[in-house]
């Protein structure tokens, strides 16, 4: 290696400068192929422009991926589709390479009974959109309505309000698990509407719609909490059995059938 094109010097200092670590840390090798080859000056700086960028759109990535508290293992690659017949991959993948519906602040609603798979696949997107290099969120719904609760009290709740904003897709999970006497959901429904057109929401919820009274704090909120949630929407349906309970009792008929001896099943 030539050590004129190494980058400790004058060349190392001003990359650190100017925040370019992926140029600083390749200038040795690159400009070395550069020599050898005759580059002209333009490829040169083409080629250690385009890896300090896609370097970046890695880290960045990445940044997103650690800042969306989405649980690392719930992926579309780990959802077996065949278990939930009433969705199909082709309307998930739709959802997650076309950002069309997040750019109107449409949402999703995701319905089924527990262990259906409903917060796996909402994740699941979550992840797929941030690759694609969108920003989301997740949170128990809970969680979030106590957080915002707290900024309330403290006279922060638009603040709190506006650090959600820049997230493209907020995930909250199990909705229906929120009682009105367990937090004052009005900050809920506060999000919802200060969110309604602009930015989208996905929800996973154990309850249909009709049961929702229990969630806000009268019929009128909750009436007006559906409509905003759903006039822009796509409803995923998960009636399916708990995969849960699937497959533990799969994994109990594995082990029965290895122990019983034969002739005795
Ligand atoms: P829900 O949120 O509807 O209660 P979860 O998404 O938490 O259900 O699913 C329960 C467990 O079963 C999780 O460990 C999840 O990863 C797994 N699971 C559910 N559905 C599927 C599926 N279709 N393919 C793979 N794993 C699934
Ligand atoms: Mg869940």
């Amino acid at each position: 290696m030539s050590t004129t094109n190494n980058a400790n010097g004058r060349l190392g200092l001003m990359l650190t400068e100017l925040r370019l670590p992926t140029i600083k840390r390749l200038v040795p090798e690159i400009c070395d192929q550069s020599d050898r080859e005759g580059w002209t000056a333009r490829h040169l700086l083409e080629q250690l422009l385009e890896h300090e960028m896609s370097e970046r759109d890695i880290r960045r990535i990445e940044r997103h991926r650690a800042e969306s508290a989405l649980n690392p293992d719930k992926r579309l690659s780990t959802f077996d589709f065949t278990v939930v017949p009433t969705i199909s991959r082709a309307q998930v993948t739709a959802i997650t390479e076309g950002f069309e519906w997040l750019k109107r602040g449409a949402n999703i609603l995701a319905f089924g009974a527990p262990g259906s798979g409903k917060t796996h696949l909402l994740s699941a997107i979550g992840h797929a959109l941030i690759d694609a290099g969108q920003r989301v969120f997740f949170t128990r719904c809970s969680d979030l309505v106590q957080r915002l609760q707290a900024a309330r009290r403290d006279l922060r709740l638009p603040q709190e309000l506006a650090k959600l904003d820049r997230f493209d897709l907020l995930i909250l999970d199990d909705v229906s698990y929120v009682r009105r006497d367990q937090a004052e959901t009005l900050v809920l429904f506060e999000l919802i509407a200060e969110r309604y057109e602009r930015k989208s929401i996905a929800l996973t919820a154990n309850t249909p719609f009709s049961q929702w009274s229990e969630v806000f704090v009268d019929a009128a909120m909750t009436v007006a909490a559906i409509d905003r949630l759903v006039h822009h929407a796509t409803i995923l349906e998960m009636n399916v059995e708990s995969y849960r309970r699937r497959t533990a009792q799969e994994n109990q008929t594995k082990r029965a059938s290895r122990t019983t001896p034969p002739g005795f099943s």
